[in-house]
């Protein structure tokens, strides 16, 4: 099937107890079009690069058959640069630089060759953007997820909200969904947020799995305990790349599959963390990806045997 990913392509300078970067390769939708990279699907991707982004980058998703038309490079523009800084338990972090640039004032074309998608994956932007790409598509696709954060809440909850009403699933962070419903029982936050639009919640816990939630029914995966964790840029875009590609290449958006989605979201997330930025994923095989789903099917398989007095 057809996947359209949208989202930020930019530089990050990451801090963390282990090091630090200069100026690396990252952006929402990099990470997201990296990771659903491992699965047969028709990619496309939307947004927009200053005249200072890498040529070779461009190559490299080229070559990992991600369609870039739709990735505008702007000329005498910057590319959007982020910085952030890791606490030691490297499951909060500050962001300590964010120029917009070429963001400030993106406006996100359709290249024709990209109607008629099949599946949408709205990486964290502004909602007036990630709006606009749904309008902007003449037919809509058979899932919409979207991604968003804290700082849109804070400041175009409006905005947020109409985008909202508009997609499929939602995928966000915990304390994020418990900005979103004002309640701290992730249970109730669901039922809040669900009522907002979304049918689908994933919300993820870091270290901790992720949840989904549809209707009356509730899956939780968890994350694959790892021995270090370097630098956790991008997990959260990573699994829903993961997420996404795998249920547009099995065409397939029942609960069931969603369950076997978020696994190999969790999967390519595990990778991700592991170096610093995009290095570990753009060093990884189909095969490193099929043993680690292996090992998080192994890590909660057990037998149950009755014990009865
Ligand atoms: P994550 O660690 O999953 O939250 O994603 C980190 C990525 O999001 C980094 O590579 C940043 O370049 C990108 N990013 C950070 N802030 C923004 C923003 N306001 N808009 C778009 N992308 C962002």
């Amino acid at each position: 099937m057809s996947l359209l990913t949208v989202g930020s392509v930019a530089f990050d300078a990451i801090e963390t107890p282990f090091g630090k970067t200069d100026k690396i390769i990252g952006g929402a939708g990099t990470y997201i079009a990296l990771a659903s990279s491992f699965y047969n699907n028709k990619q496309f991707i939307v947004s927009v690069v200053g005249e200072d982004f890498p040529a070779e980058m461009l190559s490299e998703l080229e070559k990992r058959n991600v369609d870039i038309q739709g990735l505008q490079i702007k000329k005498g523009e910057k590319t959007f640069f982020w910085s952030g800084r890791y606490h030691n338990d490297m499951n909060s972090r500050d962001t300590l630089v964010t120029e917009l640039n070429v963001l400030e004032h993106f406006d996100p074309i359709i290249p024709d060759a990209y109607q008629g998608v099949d599946y949408l994956m709205l990486g964290n932007l502004s909602p007036q953007v990630q709006r606009s790409v749904i309008e902007r598509l003449e037919t809509r696709p058979k899932l919409i997820a979207m991604d968003t954060m804290n700082f849109w809440m804070d400041i175009a909850m409006e905005e947020l909200e109409k985008t909202m009403k508009l997609v499929d699933v939602l995928i966000i962070n915990d304390e994020e969904a418990r900005q979103l419903s004002k309640e701290y029982s992730l249970v109730k936050a669901s039922k809040v947020i669900r009522d907002m639009g979304p049918k689908y919640l994933i919300i993820k816990k870091g270290e901790h799995g992720a949840l989904l939630f549809h209707e009356n029914k509730m899956f939780f995966a968890p994350a694959l305990p790892l021995e270090e964790v370097f630098d956790p840029t991008g997990a959260g875009d990573t699994f829903a790349g993961g997420f996404m590609g795998y249920i547009a290449s099995t065409d397939d958006i029942s609960f069931e599959n969603m369950k076997r989605a978020i696994i190999n979201g969790s999967a390519l997330a595990s990778f991700c963390v592991e170096e610093f930025g995009t290095n570990r994923l753009m060093n990884i095989t189909y095969k490193d990806l099929e043993e680690r789903i292996e090992e998080f099917v192994n890590l909660t398989n057990f037998d149950m045997v009755q014990v009865i007095n």
